[in-house]
C-alpha cells in the first residue's frame, strides 16, 4: 500500500477486524478525517476535524489513535518537527518543511535517486527532507523588508 486512501472508509471496519482492533466510532472518525489529507496533519488539526463528528473525543485519544495507525502502517509519522505530523503518502518521497508556517509539502523523489552505498539492507523508511521558507512565506518576508526600507 502506497497511500492511506487505498483503504476506503467502508473497508475500514474489516481492516480493524483483521488487525484485532475494534472499529470504534473514535477510530473511524480519525481515519475518515485523515485518509484523504495531503496536509501532513498534526494532532491538533486532526482533533479539530474529528470533534465535529465526535464532540466528546479528547486530544489524548486522537494522539493515541494516530500513533496506533502509524504502528499499523496506515499512516507514517514524521518526527523531528516541532510537533508530530502524520503522512498519508506511505512510500518514499521528499518533503519541503517551511520553518515559518510549518507547512509540509510532498514531492516525488528524483528519478533514479540512489541511496548511499553500504547502507544496511533492511530499510524501512526513506525520506529526503529540505527545510526553508515556502513561497508564500518568502513573499511575505520580502514585503516586510521592502516596507522597512521605506
Ligand atoms: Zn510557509
Ligand atoms: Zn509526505
Amino acid at each position: 500500500m502506497d497511500k492511506t486512501r487505498e483503504i476506503t472508509v467502508d473497508e475500514f471496519p474489516a481492516f480493524c477486524r483483521a488487525h484485532g482492533l475494534k472499529c470504534t466510532a473514535q477510530r473511524l472518525a480519525v481515519f475518515a478525517a485523515v485518509r484523504m489529507s495531503t496536509e501532513h496533519p498534526s494532532v491538533d488539526a486532526t482533533w479539530a476535524a474529528v470533534r465535529k463528528q465526535v464532540p466528546t473525543i479528547t486530544r489524548e485519544s486522537v494522539y493515541r489513535i494516530l500513533n496506533e495507525f502509524a504502528a499499523l502502517g496506515i499512516l507514517s509519522r514524521l518526527d523531528a518537527l516541532p510537533a508530530a505530523r502524520y503522512d498519508t503518502w506511505l512510500g518514499p518521497h521528499a518533503h519541503f518543511v517551511c520553518e515559518k508556517c510549518g507547512k509540509v509539502i510532498d514531492y516525488p523523489l528524483p528519478d533514479g535517486m540512489a541511496l548511499p552505498k553500504g547502507m544496511p539492507a533492511e530499510r524501512h523508511h526513506v525520506e529526503l527532507r529540505v527545510s526553508g521558507l515556502c513561497d508564500a512565506c518568502r513573499g511575505k518576508s520580502k514585503l516586510q523588508t521592502n516596507q522597512k526600507r521605506r
